[in-house]
């Protein structure tokens, strides 16, 4: 650093305000000095451009000077908050050297490490020990031996119990969702971060990143490469808090929004506007309109926590715009994200420890639920999902957190984040006389999870084939005119931002309450003998709950009324006559949600049972498989659900063959 600057620099950090707050820092215990990048340009704009441009050499003098101020070893400065920042996307050779501020979202962070910071070594000749400050990014040992009567070359080892460490641990951020409209790839970056300022921000968050982007050559001794690979030293994080976005709108926007909340027909209008290219489905518009504003979870006395996203599925046949939807709501929720359960590559849906290549260590890395955080996922292909994810997803759409203990790391991730998902039926259409449990391979504990399930099935229907195939085609006649929506993709995107950020509907109106307990009650009356089955429990009291508050931020307004109750009821009742239905009785059955097993087919195995037991008595301890059949057939149970159940029985050890064509209960 030049003498000149570095006076100045040396004037700047003996400033009065800021040796007071050295020694505030130095009481505390830390190690950071944080300085807005503004005060150092107020102060002198010469020395703030050198810190632009020749960084290192600017924050290794200001920790010199620190050190002499402070007599602390590894105090630092951090400076933040530049004007601009820089996307990943668009870091180029010019910015290699210099001070940069870049935004993204967290996704892995590895394992805290100690760094040697000054390395003793004992020389084996004469016993001597060598102190070594290790500057610079490689390990550096004695030239030769301090002691004058000595002077050798070594050998030389290292004394680790004398030698200094601090905390190092490398990190990679990648683009904001947000950033990534129209399905682009994310770009990433790797990071250092040392000190104090380890395990600041956690794989999901939304950070601010200040530092100096420094290069290494990539390949190895014999053959290194002429490129380098980027690699920025973090000087400060910040977490940036949920509402990032509202810096996106303009005070005329919120004018135009204030004044949208005037229209008695803003609900529809907002409906109308969810995916308009699509010919149809209203009751799945309304659901995802509800979901892309959504209502704030509750968080209880005790801890525990209800959440305030609504997650929907949508299955059914296939080609009938399931993943045309996701990709729209993925494209206008804030931090929307689109992905496939299928996709193999990195750490899936919920998180995953994985191999760092910087720290040659294991770091924690980020799945879709965790970078949607506080947004969307949009989940395809939701059944193919990979193992280690089926068993993750249940918390992360019930709690809202992933909890990873994997290879020494242990964390808890946020995933506050409304699913959208798709599931194909495994025998490619979907069998109307089968229930939703038999036909999507989803583990029944999954299926109930969510919300609202729609079946979307491609039944050929003369009045709306032709208005439908009708819509299509002026679509492609004329894609501007048809596809006109009420509200365009911008403004509604900043209509959900607005709502989202600002207001949280209170839920307390009489009858808006009364309605919906009379709803529950009733439903629940028929299944009270035990005679009929379950319609609803009290998942889907809370889901209406959820969304009557969705309706009335959606209409922006701060209080669910009756009629968001009433809408909010209907479209369970909706999704409920659709997915809940017991096909072999054509009765409503939360069951078939909930377990898998609907009531009929619940009772259908005890009776089965009970006949085993029957012949067994007769028979002499084990029944004859064809008997059964024949005895059950004759009650009204098909001979196939028998063959099942007993196979089923049978690998589950309840059941078992003492004879070929026998049977007997294992425990009687
Ligand atoms: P899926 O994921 O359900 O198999 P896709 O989303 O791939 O189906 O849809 C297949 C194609 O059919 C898409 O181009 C979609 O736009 C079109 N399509 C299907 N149903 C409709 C509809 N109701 N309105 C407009 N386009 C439709
Ligand atoms: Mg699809």
């Amino acid at each position: 650093m030049e003498p000149k600057a570095k006076e100045r620099l040396e004037e700047f950090l003996h400033r009065r305000e800021i040796l007071k707050e050295l020694r505030r820092i130095a009481r505390e215990g830390r190690k950071s000095l944080v300085i807005a990048f503004d005060r150092i340009l107020e102060f002198d704009m010469e020395l703030a451009k050198s810190l632009l441009d020749n960084p290192v050499d600017f924050l290794d003098t200001a920790d010199e000077i620190l050190g002499g101020i402070t007599k602390l070893p590894g105090m630092r400065l951090r400076v933040m908050g530049l004007d601009k920042s820089v996307e990943i996307r668009k870091i180029r050779a010019g910015h290699v050297g210099k001070f940069i501020q870049v935004e993204g979202i967290l996704t892995r962070s590895g394992e805290v490490k100690p760094e040697a910071t000054e390395a003793v070594f004992k020389c084996r000749r004469c016993g001597e020990k060598n102190k070594v400050l290790q500057v610079g990014e490689f390990f550096r040992e004695p030239l030769v031996c301090e002691n004058p009567n000595c002077g050798k070359k070594g050998p030389f080892d290292l004394v680790i119990e004398s030698s200094e460490f601090r905390d190092w641990q490398s990190m990679c951020i990648q683009e904001p969702p947000e950033k990534l409209r129209g399905g682009r790839m994310p770009r990433r970056l790797d990071g250092i971060v040392r000190d104090d300022f380890v395990d600041k921000a956690v794989p999901g968050n939304h950070v601010m990143l200040t530092g100096v982007l420094r290069v290494f050559q990539e390949g190895r001794r014999q053959e290194r490469k002429k490129t380098f690979r980027k690699i920025l030293f973090i000087s400060h994080i910040e977490v940036l808090q949920k509402g990032v976005e509202e810096a996106e709108l303009t005070p005329e926007d919120k004018a135009q929004i204030k004044e949208l909340a005037k229209d008695p027909w803003i609900r529809n209008k907002i409906i109308q506007s969810i995916a308009p290219s699509i010919y149809g489905y209203d009751a799945i518009k309304e659901a995802i309109a509800l979901q892309l504003f959504g209502c704030e979870a509750i968080d209880l006395h005790d801890g525990t926590r209800i959440r305030g996203d609504t997650h929907v599925l949508l299955t059914g046949d296939p080609g009938v715009a399931k993943s045309q939807i996701l990709k729209w709501a993925a494209n206008v929720a804030p931090r929307g994200l689109y992905t496939s359960g299928m996709k193999a590559t990195g750490a899936g849906l919920t998180a995953a420890a994985v191999r760092d290549e910087i720290s040659g260590g294991w770091a924690l890395e980020a799945g879709a639920l965790v970078i949607a955080d506080g947004g969307l996922a949009s989940i395809d292909e939701f059944e193919k999902m990979r193992s280690e994810d089926s068993n993750a997803i249940l918390e992360s759409l019930e709690q809202q957190t992933i909890s990873v203990a994997k290879a020494g790391i242990v964390a808890t991730l946020n995933t506050r984040t409304a699913v959208l998902a798709a599931a194909n039926p495994k025998y490619g259409r979907f069998e109307k006389n089968l229930t939703i449990a038999q036909q999507v391979p989803l583990d029944p504990v999954i299926l109930s999870r969510f919300d609202l399930v729609f079946i979307m099935r491609d039944e050929p229907r003369a009045d709306q084939d032709r208005a439908m195939a009708h819509y299509i085609l002026e679509l492609h006649r004329a894609p501007t005119k048809v596809v006109k929506p009420p509200l365009d993709l911008d403004f509604l995107r900043k209509i959900i931002i607005y709502a989202r950020q600002n207001l949280d509907p209170k839920f307390d109106d009489k009858e808006a309450m009364k309605t919906i307990e009379d709803f529950f009650v009733d439903w629940r009356r028929v299944a009270e003998r035990g005679e009929a089955p379950l319609p609803i429990t009290v998942r889907q009291l809370e889901a209406i709950v959820r969304l009557a508050k969705a309706n009335a931020r959606m209409r922006l307004s701060d209080r669910a009324t009756v009629e968001d109750a009433n809408r909010a009821i209907n479209l369970i009742k909706r999704s409920l006559q659709e997915a809940g239905i017991d096909t072999e009785t054509g009765k409503l059955d939360i069951d078939v949600l909930m377990t898998g097993k609907p009531k009929s087919q619940r009772d259908n195995i005890r009776h089965v049972l009970e006949i085993i037991e029957r012949l067994e008595r007769e028979y002499g301890g084990a029944a004859p498989v064809e008997e059964i059949k024949r005895i059950a057939e004759s009650e009204g149970i098909r001979p196939k659900f028998v063959e099942e159940l007993i196979d089923q029985e049978k690998i589950r050890g309840h059941l078992y063959e003492p004879k070929p064509g026998m049977v007997a209960r294992a425990v009687k």
